[in-house]
């Protein structure tokens, strides 16, 4: 499959952008490391620009007939963010809302706090928690920043929730009843949603 063709997906009727393979963790159930990858390979030779996909949007989707668009992909949509803002102003031009999967590391990778821009431009913001503590965040996700990559993505949620955005906090249900009591209290404590979703 060429890369054009891998910049947009459809998935549960809501439109998936991907636009970079980067990340600075590596997760252990990262679908990008299974043997047969899930919605297929999208592993991206080149990222696309933020005008690569308005073109694709306007040309082959009716936004009205889909729910939300989703930043997502197969790496950390934040490392491209520039391009985020972009493509969520012409999304929110076609009146349709906008989502963005995250590991709650942007303000980091970017080097500046990006967490007033995107509670502008992002209707709801879901930041992977997978873990409870720091230690076992570590484990599963081997962040570049280590054991400090936790308390980044909590004070991320916190930053946004502070600023007015609609933050969600998501773990999967194999991690058992005491873990989710656990991730529940802690995204009450940032003032966030949780959404315990069913591993892929
Ligand atoms: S943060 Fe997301 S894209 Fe990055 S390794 Fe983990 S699951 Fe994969």
């Amino acid at each position: 499959m060429q890369d054009k063709e891998k910049y947009v997906y459809v998935v549960d009727k809501n439109i998936y952008i991907n636009l970079t393979n980067r990340c600075s963790n590596r997760c252990e159930f990262c679908v990008r490391y299974y043997d047969k990858p899930i919605y297929g390979d999208l592993w991206i030779k080149e990222e696309p620009s933020a005008e690569d996909i308005i073109d694709i949007l306007e040309n082959r989707y009716d936004l009205s007939k889909y729910g939300e668009v989703v930043f997502c992909g197969y790496g950390e949509p934040t490392y491209r963010f520039d391009a985020i803002e972009t493509i969520s102003a012409y999304v929110r031009s076609k009146g349709s809302k906008t989502r963005i999967n995250t590991n709650g590391q942007g303000s980091e990778i970017l080097g500046e706090d990006i967490t007033s821009r995107i509670v502008k431009c992002i209707d709801t913001i879901n930041i992977s928690l997978n873990a409870t503590d720091a230690f076992k965040y570590d484990k599963i996700c081997h962040s570049v920043y280590g054991e400090k990559a936790f308390d980044i993505m909590l004070e991320f949620a916190r930053e946004c929730v502070k600023k007015g955005g609609n933050v969600v906090l998501s773990v999967v249900d194999v991690i058992g009843e005491d873990e989710i009591a656990k991730a529940q209290a802690i995204a009450q404590s940032v003032g966030a949603k949780i959404r315990v979703r069913q591993l892929l």
